[in-house]
């Protein structure tokens, strides 16, 4: 469902991701682990086309990302072709980023009356489901300031969910929480990765989250996959000494 083709990043001087290549198949769930600057943050955002390679190809769905193809020859595409293929990724982000002047019930309803177009009735009652799904149906008339960090990253899912994306990103998102409602949010999650077909991009220091829902890890450093494979494989029998070494310092 995704595909990175030889893809380049550079700020300056510092090349962030090198002549990457990988692909994530639907319905999978797969998990970026690696130190700190090592690129995994920069993957998501290129998914998210808030920045753009500058070199190599990204797919998503059979859609190019940033470019088309117009007589077989693939070109810059057009703000109508971004945001199609926008549509299809969802993401949520370490900050919650909830309209803070909405209640619950209109935050996940806004993007898919506006963007989506759908009906208010419709998109009310996808929203309710959702917010049930991620535990919060009681607080469904409240404004993000009344609810805790925990809660609030929940609707930030449910948000996320409701324009339907085939894609759902998730990048560091238990990392601004207090310790104490992190498992809230990874149970949600875990159902998530459970009871929908989604495919799923996460970025996670959460070591024991990444081996329960994702059948592929990838070990990033400076920009390059070091290696791949499944948890198990990644977790308890690594190739790479650089793998051994970032996994008992996050341990
Ligand atoms: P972390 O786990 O700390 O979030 P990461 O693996 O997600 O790290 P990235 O955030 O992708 O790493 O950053 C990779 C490198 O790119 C870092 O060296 C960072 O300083 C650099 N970088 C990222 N965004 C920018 C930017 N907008 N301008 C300049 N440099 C940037």
């Amino acid at each position: 469902l995704i595909t990175f083709t030889d893809v380049t990043k550079r700020f300056g001087d510092n090349v962030v991701l090198d002549d990457l290549c990988f692909g994530v198949e639907a319905n999978k769930h797969v998990t970026l682990i690696g130190p700190s600057g090592s690129g995994k943050t920069t993957i998501l955002r290129l998914l998210m086309t808030l920045a753009k390679p500058d070199e190599g190809t990204i797919e998503v769905d059979g859609e190019y990302l940033t470019h088309e193809r117009k007589n077989g020859k693939l070109v810059p595409a057009g703000e109508a072709h971004n945001r199609a293929v926008r549509k299809k990724i969802g993401m949520v982000f370490q900050q919650f980023n909830l309209f803070p002047n909405m209640r619950v019930l209109r935050n996940v309803t806004e993007a898919p009356v506006h963007v989506l177009g759908m009906e208010k009735d419709e998109a009310e009652e996808r929203a309710r489901g959702l917010i049930e799904l991620v535990g919060l149906t009681e607080h469904l008339d409240k404004y993000p300031s009344q609810l805790s960090g925990g809660q609030q990253q929940r609707v930030a899912i449910a948000r996320a969910l409701a324009m339907r994306p085939k894609v759902l990103l998730l990048d560091e998102v238990t990392s601004a929480l207090d310790p104490e409602l992190v498992a809230g949010v990874l149970d949600v999650l875990r159902d998530i990765a459970r009871s929908t077909d989604i495919t799923m991009v996460c970025v996670t220091h959460e070591m024991s989250f990444a081996r329960d829902i994702s059948q592929k890890v990838l070990m990033f450093d400076q920009g390059k996959i070091v290696e791949s494979g499944s948890p198990d494989k990644i977790f308890n029998d690594p190739d790479h000494e650089r793998t051994r070494e970032f996994l008992s310092s996050v341990h």
